[in-house]
């Protein structure tokens, strides 16, 4: 069906920015892993200070299995870190733990792009599923634009969520840093550091959805125009 599809080079530039993105914050996080920092406290032991200072006494935090799968859980009230992140002094620990405890609080304080984000997650995993399925179908059927415009619009919720988890996972930065500069956990030179860590963990979410943007783009300009006279 394709013989030569030139388009493709924005999968591979996708996945090349991806690549780029996840190296790039493995390398900052593990540099920055080796700093012991001063106050001496574990990730867990910065997650229960930051929880109790902003008055939140309902969030359990437990340690998972796994490397850098740290998440809050704003269903269940559990803030899991990983072992390497839970139990390590390091500066970089602190920094995913302080940043998890900034989705807690976003739950706590009701933050509404984090909510439109929870929202959108059936959409977009009904998307990330049925569109390509249902653009192949929409091609088989001699160019059923309609089929595939529903496959396009499907893959474009993909792209929405990731959009939206954009000013989530900033602003949960954004309040870890806040928090962790009133000096209490770590010291006014160590603070940059955790900077660091956070805007490269930062920088894949965007390489996430630049790259979806790149897919999206591709299948229109591959199945996006009406082939009236193929
Ligand atoms: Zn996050």
């Amino acid at each position: 069906m394709f013989f030569f599809d030139p388009t493709y080079f924005l999968v591979i530039i996708g996945l090349i920015i991806s690549m780029a993105a996840s190296s790039y914050v493995n390398r900052t996080f593990h540099h920055y892993d080796s700093y012991r920092s001063q106050s001496n406290q574990t990730g867990s032991d910065a997650a229960r200070f930051i929880l109790s200072q902003s008055g939140i006494q309902d969030v359990g935090v437990q340690a998972i299995s796994g490397d850098l799968t740290d998440n809050y859980n704003g269903q269940t009230k559990v803030l899991s870190l990983s072992e390497s992140t839970a139990n390590s002094t390091s500066v970089a620990a602190i920094g995913v733990a302080a940043h998890e405890c900034g989705h807690a609080v976003q739950d706590h304080v009701n933050y509404w792009p984090m909510r439109l984000r929870t929202a959108l997650v059936p959409a977009a995993n009904l998307g990330s599923m049925l569109s390509l399925p249902i653009i192949i179908v929409g091609v088989l059927l001699s160019y059923n634009t309609t089929l595939i415009h529903i496959g396009i619009f499907l893959f474009s919720l993909a792209l929405l969520f990731q959009l939206v988890t954009l000013p989530v996972e900033f602003n949960a930065s954004r309040r870890a840093l806040k928090i962790l500069s009133d000096g209490q956990v770590l010291t006014p030179t160590e603070v940059p550091m955790v900077r660091k860590v956070l805007v490269a963990a930062a920088l894949t979410y965007v390489a996430a959805a630049l790259s979806t943007f790149l897919q999206l783009l591709r299948l229109v300009l591959l199945f996006g125009g009406n082939r009236d006279n193929d």
